[in-house]
């Protein structure tokens, strides 16, 4: 099996990829669902998002700082679980000529 090239996705990339409940979901973890290990707990003041990477699993990484410590953080989104985002992330691929 050919091995999926990592990605790096800009803001409008982004959201030709997600769907509106996908988008949701991205929102709820950017703003209070992400763990903060310097915090050691979830970064009550969301994140600042600094890269998203489209991964080899399909998964999407977020990297990005805490705003409340400003210590790094990143969060894994299992898109790659989702069949339809499988496919929209595999023509997404093509597209760009991945
Ligand atoms: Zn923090």
């Amino acid at each position: 099996m050919k091995t999926l090239k990592e990605i790096h996705l800009n803001q409008f990339q982004l959201n030709i990829l997600l769907d509106e409940e996908e988008k949701e979901a991205y929102r709820y973890i950017v703003q209070e669902g992400t763990y903060c290990v310097h915090c050691k707990d979830v970064c009550i003041e969301g994140v600042e998002v600094r890269e998203n990477i489209l991964n080899d699993m399909n998964d999407i990484l977020i990297k990005g700082v805490c705003k409340k410590c400003e210590g790094y953080v990143s969060r894994f989104i299992e898109y790659g679980e989702f069949g339809d985002f499988v496919e929209r992330a595999n023509s997404f691929r093509k597209a760009i000529g991945e």
